[in-house]
């Protein structure tokens, strides 16, 4: 069934030859047949429309024009010749300019009344008028205005490619080219079950209607069609992963709830636990008492309370005989869970660890031994938790804190802490839009947090302008008057460090300024300090003993001072959406009522107005996500850039999320009834699935 057409090597297509094949190799990674099939268009325009000249402005994408030609000339030197014409139609007239093939064009464009030309382009203005540059001009035929009446493809280009002539347009003429050839040579990849029950077209129409639609609803049916395919074979790709891992790795089993949990439980714990956080304790003890090793993603909102779910399945690893740790991403975040876990099981007969990257040797050696001895039972810190030199007697389950920050490298390297992978319980730090997090940790369990403590106030959110300073000053006197604590953040943003720095300092002389000692004691934390530094800063506000920490972002994650009740964010436009919800989620944790203020100055992009609103509107980290993610794409979402999975060709996670939840419902039902593929009605599937994620063949090698 292998399909020879598709592996075709793209030389041999007609006009492209050796040359540029190469060019297509390395700019597009297109070496055969199918990887030209599958460069899709990234948009359509509607060449039935045809805007009339006084409706043109530089704001437009690709538009059409039908008029005539009222004048051309040539001007410059021989080498650097340009070519102009002025188009008109009966609402005005406006200029086409060629900077390359000026004699070519001069020879093809005649002015003459009674031809009548279709222009096609992207307007500009130049020198306050309006201009298209090498647009396409055709004479209008009985034919092409036939031809007009489509969708036509547009297709992302290179400079390189440009040059040599392949251009969106170009790359068109090599689609129709290849189109021409396919006749029943593009393998079905799909189950007819599949095709039937979502009603979709075959692989083959789908590919013809993508590049060529013969209308929009044919072009929205290939959409529909190729969209499916490539969330299926993800999913498939990750369930399949998780079904092995499943059967291959085996768990440590923990059968009991024992006496740490249960003293703890009975007698320490601060508060009465919600039943979100009684309903996720208990999916992950179950998991962990399976034999399967347990990998789960536990997702809830900023505040609702990760850290006690963690502590107290770590305390059934105890129970169980298991050492256990906590890795966070910051040494700030270390310290602080090294705290509160400290003070929580201070009653009972626990050694927590810190490991940092500031800890002197001494003090480390004598962790890692009291890790091989097993005396210690758990252990916090950061990074530093992955060297090769930290080696536990027994550990059962690491949990680690705000995953983004870490890469599944790093996953896989505390699966190799014992003899046998322990549990691995991920947190994340921001909610995840459902989509992202299917396709992220499509492979992982999941558990939802969907409920925050009780009593909390809602925090309120507010957005002002640089001019309101002193107003918000005023606030910030009351705000400290009646015993509360304020975070100043600035944004640091690493391509332009010295410029934030001094943002920062700026910041920091005026506040000092405006809040003189000795009434009001300021703490200052930032990037470029030394951990110790930043640690007695730190302990300061959280004692108290300074009202106001301003700051950068590293106070972004988990820092926990119930007493800190105003945010304000500087520069706010400067920020992702996930990222103000995490500094917003620094306030709200006690008892009184928190403010979160907005700072920015008054240009502001329309991206920067909604994500602006939209914190002012919602307190709800999930659908704050899924805001981020319709406006920033997946792609450039927090620290999933990385991530093979989100190249997407043709699906969007941001929009396509029902066809998403279908992919991922058929892979389950197929996998479920089939997991080796092996059912005749799924050999489409299967060879589709191992020809994907067969070593990658080195296309460049051939050729
Ligand atoms: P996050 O989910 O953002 O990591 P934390 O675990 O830091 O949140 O918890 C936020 C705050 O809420 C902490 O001060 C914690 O002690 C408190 N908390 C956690 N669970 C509860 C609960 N069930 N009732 C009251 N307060 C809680
Ligand atoms: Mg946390």
């Amino acid at each position: 069934m292998s399909s020879s057409f598709l592996n075709t090597p793209i030389a041999y297509l007609k006009s492209v030859g050796p040359n540029k094949a190469d060019l297509l190799k390395k700019e597009l990674h297109i070496f055969k047949y199918s990887d030209l099939l599958s460069y899709y268009p990234f948009r359509y325009v509607d060449r039935t429309k045809f805007y009339k000249v006084k409706e043109i402005n530089a704001d437009l994408p690709y538009v059409q024009l039908r008029g005539k030609i009222m004048d051309t000339e040539t001007l410059g030197e021989k080498r650097k010749q340009r070519f102009k014409a002025i188009f008109t139609d009966e609402t005005g007239r406006l200029e086409l300019v060629w900077f390359q093939g000026a004699k070519w064009m001069s020879e093809k464009i005649k002015p003459h009344l009674s031809n009548e030309y279709i222009v096609f382009g992207k307007p500009s203005e130049f020198n306050g008028r309006i201009t298209i540059s090498h647009p396409e001009v055709e004479l209008v035929t009985e034919e092409n205005t036939i031809r007009a009446s489509a969708l036509q493809a547009v297709y992302n280009s290179t400079d390189k490619l440009k040059i040599r002539g392949l251009d969106s347009k170009g790359i068109a003429r090599m689609q129709k080219s290849i189109c021409l050839l396919v006749k029943n040579n593009i393998p079905e990849t799909l189950a007819v079950r599949i095709l039937e029950h979502f009603h979709l077209i075959s692989k083959e129409e789908s590919i013809k209607q993508i590049h060529f639609p013969e209308s929009p609803e044919m072009l929205k049916k290939a959409q529909f069609r190729l969209k499916f395919e490539e969330l299926f074979f993800i999913q498939l790709k990750l369930l399949k992963q998780k079904g092995l891992r499943e059967k291959s790795v085996r768990g440590f089993v923990f059968s009991k709830v024992g006496g740490y949990f249960n003293d703890f439980y009975t007698n320490y714990l601060p508060f009465e636990l919600t039943n979100a956080q009684k309903r996720v304790i208990k999916e992950i003890r179950i998991d962990m008492g399976s034999g399967k090793q347990m990998n789960r993603l536990l997702q809830g909102d900023v505040g609702s309370g990760k850290t006690l779910v963690a502590l107290m399945n770590m305390l059934i690893a105890l129970d169980n005989g298991f050492q256990t740790c906590l890795m966070a991403p910051t040494e700030i975040l270390a310290n602080q869970h090294f705290e509160t876990i400290s003070e929580l099981l201070k009653p009972l007969d626990i050694t927590v660890g810190l490991l940092t990257g500031s800890k002197k040797t001494k003090e480390r050696r004598l962790i890692h031994e009291q890790l091989l001895s097993g005396e210690m039972h758990i252990l916090i810190g950061t990074h530093a938790l992955l060297e090769d030199v930290v080696q536990f007697k027994n550990i059962g389950l690491v949990v680690i804190d705000e995953q983004h920050r870490f890469g599944v490298a790093q996953r896989a390297k505390m699966w190799n802490k014992n003899a046998q992978s322990p549990h691995v319980l991920i947190m994340s730090a921001t909610p995840i839009p459902r989509t992202l997090a299917m396709t992220l940790y499509g492979d992982l369990d999941v558990s939802v947090i969907d409920e925050l403590p009780p009593g909390r106030k809602p925090i309120q959110t507010i957005h002002r302008f640089d001019n309101h300073r002193d107003r918000i000053f005023g606030f910030m006197k009351e705000q400290i008057a009646v015993g509360r604590q304020i975070y100043i953040v600035y944004p640091l943003i690493k391509e332009s460090e010295k410029m934030d720095y001094k943002d920062l300092m700026d910041g920091y002389e005026s506040i000092t300024r405006a809040f003189p000692l000795p009434k009001y004691n300021i703490s200052i934390v930032h990037g470029q300090m030394k951990a110790d530094a930043k640690d007695y800063e730190m302990q300061r506000f959280i004692k108290g003993e300074t009202q106001i920490m301003v700051a950068t972002t590293v106070i972004e994650v988990g820092v926990n001072v119930p007493n800190a009740s105003v945010m304000i964010i500087e520069s706010a436009e400067r920020f992702g959406l996930s990222q103000l919800h995490q500094l917003r989620g620094r306030v709200g944790r006690g008892a009184e009522q928190s403010y979160c203020i907005l700072m920015t100055s008054f240009k502001l992009s329309k991206d920067g107005i909604l994500r602006m609103e939209t914190m002012c509107r919602t307190n709800d980290g999930f659908e704050i996500a899924d805001v981020d993610l319709k406006l920033r794409g997946p792609g450039d979402m927090s620290g999933t850039v990385q991530s093979g999975v989100l190249d997407l060709n043709i699906a969007d996670l941001s929009k396509d999320a029902q066809i998403l939840h279908s992919a991922r419902n058929m892979a389950l039902e197929i996998l479920s009834e089939d997991p080796d593929l092996q059912m005749m009605e799924n050999s489409n599937i299967a060879y589709q699935f191992a020809m994907m994620n067969s070593n990658k063949t080195n296309w460049s090698r051939i050729s």
